[in-house]
C-alpha cells in the first residue's frame, strides 16, 4: 500500500472533525459523504475513484480527495471558518429527519437542526475545489455564520468611520460609475489597500488598463480577498471582498490577461493608494 492510499485510507475510515480556535459551538458544518464507513467500503471506494472517475458518485470526496496531499487550499479553508466541520458517511447518519436526503450533501447543523446548505445535485454541478468552496461560502454567510472580523464592527461604527460613498460601495456592495474613479486610468507605482480597514490588497505590478472602465488587476495580494457566488441583477457573477473585514470590493472575471487569465475589476472608491516611495 503506497503512502497516498495509506492516508486516505485513515481519511476514509475515520469520521473526523476540523477544530480551530475560538469557534462558535452551537453550530457546526456536516459534510455526508455519498460513501458508506469501513475500511473494505472505503478501499472500493477509493479504486472506483482511481479506475472510473467519470463514473464516481461521490462528487464531494471527488472534489476535495487530496487533501492530504496538494489541496491544503481545502484544508485552510475549513481551519478558517468561525464553525467545526464534520466529515462523515450516510450510513453513520442516525438522524431519522435525513432518511429521504440524497448524499452527498452539506449540512448546517444549528442546535441540533439539520438545514442543507449544498444538495447532492448541485455538488454533483461543481467542476472544482473553488466552485464548492465560492458557493460554500456564500450559503454560510447566507445563514448568519460570519466570520469574527466581520461582526466586530458594526453598521453604525462603519458609516462613521467611511464616507458615504465608502459605505455605499463597501458595506452596501454598491458599484461606482465606469470610468469615473479615481485609480481606473491610474498607473503609478504602489500598493492599494483597503479603503474600509486598510489591509494591503494589490500591487501595481499587476494592474492593467482593462479598458472595461475600472481598475483591473490580473492577481490579488495572496489570501487577502475572498470570493462568493452573486447572483444579483439577474447575472452570475463572482464577488470579491475583503478577507479581513468583509468590505465590498468589486467582482473577479474570467477574461484577464496572462499569466492568470482573471480580472479583478475593483471600485476606485474601495482602495487607497500609497505610492512605493512611501515604503523606503
Ligand atoms: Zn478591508
Amino acid at each position: 500500500m503506497n503512502y497516498k492510499i495509506f492516508i486516505y485510507t485513515l481519511f476514509l475510515v475515520f469520521i473526523y472533525t476540523i477544530n480551530g480556535d475560538e469557534k462558535n459551538n452551537n453550530s457546526e458544518l456536516v459534510f455526508i459523504y455519498n460513501a458508506n464507513s469501513g475500511i473494505i467500503n472505503s478501499l472500493i471506494d477509493f479504486c472506483h475513484k482511481v479506475i472510473s472517475p467519470e463514473t464516481y458518485e461521490c462528487n464531494l470526496c471527488a472534489l476535495t480527495y487530496g487533501v492530504f496531499a496538494k489541496k491544503e487550499i481545502w484544508l485552510d479553508y475549513i481551519k478558517s471558518l468561525p464553525i467545526n466541520s464534520i466529515f462523515t458517511y450516510k450510513d453513520k447518519i442516525l438522524d431519522k429527519k435525513l432518511d429521504n436526503v440524497i448524499f452527498p450533501a452539506i449540512f448546517l447543523k444549528k442546535n441540533d437542526r439539520f438545514i442543507q446548505i449544498i444538495s447532492s445535485l448541485e455538488l454533483n454541478k461543481f467542476d472544482s475545489l473553488q466552485d464548492l468552496i465560492i458557493v460554500l461560502n456564500s450559503r454560510i454567510k447566507e445563514n448568519g455564520i460570519m466570520k469574527k472580523e466581520e461582526k466586530i464592527i458594526t453598521d453604525e461604527e462603519w458609516k462613521n468611520k467611511l464616507t458615504s460613498s465608502e459605505y455605499h460601495i463597501l458595506r452596501e456592495k454598491g458599484t461606482d460609475r465606469p470610468f469615473t474613479g479615481k485609480y481606473d486610468q491610474f498607473f503609478e507605482d504602489g500598493l492599494y489597500r483597503c479603503a474600509g480597514c486598510d489591509e494591503e490588497l494589490f500591487i501595481s505590478e499587476t494592474k492593467y488598463n482593462s479598458g472595461c472602465g475600472w481598475p483591473a488587476f490580473y492577481e490579488s495580494l495572496p489570501n487577502k480577498v475572498e470570493e462568493s457566488e452573486d447572483n444579483s441583477f439577474g447575472m452570475k457573477r463572482i464577488e470579491i471582498t475583503c478577507k479581513n473585514c468583509g468590505g465590498h470590493l468589486g467582482h473577479v472575471f474570467n477574461d484577464g490577461p496572462k499569466p492568470t487569465g482573471l480580472r479583478y475589476c475593483i471600485n476606485s472608491t474601495s482602495l487607497d493608494f500609497e505610492p512605493e516611495n512611501d515604503n523606503d
